[in-house]
Formats: structure tokens, C-alpha cells, sequence
């Protein structure tokens, strides 16, 4: 087996169990070749060479995984995706067994399902068009802005560092939100718009239900909460009710779709995947990119084929 390990020393807590993960894949009559990533690279150029590997392992945040994994659409790769980050929602979606032994056996089996990813462009301060994949949730408003004031604290706190920042920032702005969704337009007030691939957050609660990495569709979220308190029931909705299905999430505005376009009233910040974009956007593009990946899965995926859909 021929295997290429790509490795972002920075994500996460910067932890080295894709070491011990690597001794527990490679055996005798392997080949391995590991890339760790520099402070400014994405992962993308450390990926030209990929068809010539087995299985490439993806390890890093989600952010870097994400980036990674669009720089193999559609091309003839297989990927393993490795949790190295904060959160690591990528890898809970896959569903994958957290034990690097079974992941291990996973490469080695070599059964795989084909999953989407999304693409979002936006034009930056500068007037610039920029494009980039994502795997998770994408958004412009409330959750960037979060997102921006945990930053100092992720590598220390980890996700309480979240937490941490909505509690320091209770009073958010509501803008008016313009969304068309293949074609169809709607007027909303909220403090976020999100475009979803797949929507299942920590602790297992799904923003929205029946929403999945393989149903080649968006999903766009609105949500209208004016304040933290009221932002706080669509929370402990969700922890109540992890489906989402019972009681429904009250302050979402959900539609979906392969095509979605907002515009926002003024300018707020973007965050893809966690990732905040310097500057502040009056809108973004974001589309399905139907099967674009082909990642491992175990037999605990729900993306496993003998797994009926949920
Ligand atoms: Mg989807």
C-alpha cells in the first residue's frame, strides 16, 4: 500500500497521535510519504502528486481538511480523513470510530463512499472574486463574529473558547438577509445565514434534520434569533431533541437547495468551516459539488454502503 500522509502541526492542540496512527497503517512492503504543513500553506500544492498514492490521510482542523479535500474534487483520490483539529465536525459527520486502530484497518479494507462538498465564492474588500470549498457549515454574520473572538483562546480552550466568546459578545446586530435558492427569492431578518453540506454540530445536535453529506443539496439557514438569550432556545431546543425533527428549531429560517446566493444589508464577516475571512462581505455564492470525494469508511459510518440512510 502506498500511502501519503498530509499533517497540519498546528490544528488542534497540536497533538502527534497521526504519528502513532501512521506506525499502526504502515507495514511491511509500505510506502509512506509524510508532508507537514508549513505555517502558510493549505495543503492543496502538497497534494499534486496524489493519484500515485493508495489512500491519502488528510490530518488537520477542519479548515485544513476541508481545503485539502477540494483540491481533490473529482479527481481519482482516495482520502482518509484524520482528526487533528478543535472540533473535528468533519470527522464526527463521516462517523468513522474514533479508535486509530479500527481507522487503521479502515485504509487497509478500503471501502469508501462518495460524498459531497460545497463551494463558496465572495468578493473580498479589495474587490477581489475568491473561491473556496467547504465540507460543514459556511456563514456570514453572528457565527463568524464568534468565531473571530474565539480565535485567541482555540488553541488553549478548545471549543469552550466558543463559549467563551458568546458570552463576551451577547449583543449582536440583525441585518436583512436577501436569499435565493435555485432561483427562488426570500427577504429575512436575522444575525447569521448559513449554507450547510452537512449540519450535524457538537454533542451530536443537527441544526437542521434529514440533512447529509451525500444528498447533493445546500442547506441555507437563517437564523432570525435578535439576541443571545433568544439564540439560546434554538440551543437547548437542540438539546432536547438532536434530530430536530420532534420540536423543530423555532428562530430558523431552513431552505434547500444546490444553489444558494445572499446578500446582506451590510457588510458582516464570512467564516468557512470555522475559518474566518479577513474582512467584512456583503454576500456569498455557495453551491453543491455532488460527489465530488471519495473518503474511507468504517463499518460505524452512516455513509457506509451496507448502511440503510438514516
Ligand atoms: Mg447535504
Amino acid at each position: 500500500m502506498r500511502v501519503l500522509i498530509i499533517h497540519n502541526p498546528k490544528s488542534g492542540f497540536g497533538s502527534d497521535a497521526i504519528f502513532e496512527f501512521e506506525r499502526m497503517l504502515i507495514g511491511p512492503g509500505d510506502e509512506c510519504c509524510l508532508r507537514i504543513l508549513g505555517p502558510e500553506a493549505s495543503g492543496a500544492d502538497e497534494l499534486f502528486d496524489a493519484e500515485r498514492y493508495d489512500v491519502c490521510v488528510l490530518s488537520g482542523g477542519d479548515g485544513t481538511v476541508s481545503n485539502m479535500l477540494y483540491a481533490l474534487a473529482y479527481r481519482d483520490v482516495t482520502a482518509c480523513v484524520f482528526p487533528s483539529g478543535t472540533a473535528n465536525l468533519l470527522y464526527s459527520n463521516i462517523g468513522n470510530a474514533f479508535e486509530p486502530a479500527a481507522l487503521a484497518r479502515a485504509c487497509r479494507t478500503g471501502t469508501t463512499a462518495l460524498l459531497d462538498l460545497g463551494e463558496i465564492s465572495w468578493q473580498d474588500d479589495k474587490g477581489i472574486e475568491r473561491t473556496r470549498g467547504f465540507s460543514l457549515i459556511s456563514g456570514m454574520g453572528y457565527d463568524a463574529q464568534l468565531m473571530r473572538a474565539a480565535l485567541p483562546n482555540k488553541q488553549s480552550m478548545g471549543q469552550a473558547a466558543y463559549f467563551a466568546a458568546a458570552f463576551a459578545h451577547p449583543h449582536v446586530s440583525v441585518v436583512d438577509f436577501h436569499l435565493t435558492v435555485d432561483g427562488k427569492r426570500s427577504d429575512h431578518q436575522g444575525i447569521s445565514c448559513l449554507v450547510a453540506d452537512t449540519a450535524t454540530m457538537q454533542g451530536d445536535i443537527a441544526l437542521v434534520p434529514d440533512c447529509r453529506l451525500d444528498d447533493g443539496l445546500l442547506d441555507a439557514i437563517v437564523l432570525e434569533a435578535e439576541r443571545f438569550g433568544a439564540l439560546a432556545r434554538p440551543i437547548f431546543a437542540g438539546l432536547l431533541d438532536k434530530s430536530g425533527r420532534r420540536i423543530g428549531r423555532p428562530t430558523f429560517s431552513h431552505k434547500r437547495g444546490a444553489e444558494i446566493e445572499v446578500v446582506s444589508s451590510e457588510p458582516v464577516p464570512l467564516e468557512i468551516d470555522g475559518d474566518v475571512v479577513e474582512g467584512l462581505v456583503t454576500g456569498y455564492r455557495a453551491r453543491i459539488l455532488k460527489q465530488a470525494i471519495r473518503v474511507i469508511v468504517d463499518g460505524t459510518s452512516p455513509y457506509h454502503p451496507n448502511e440503510a440512510p438514516a
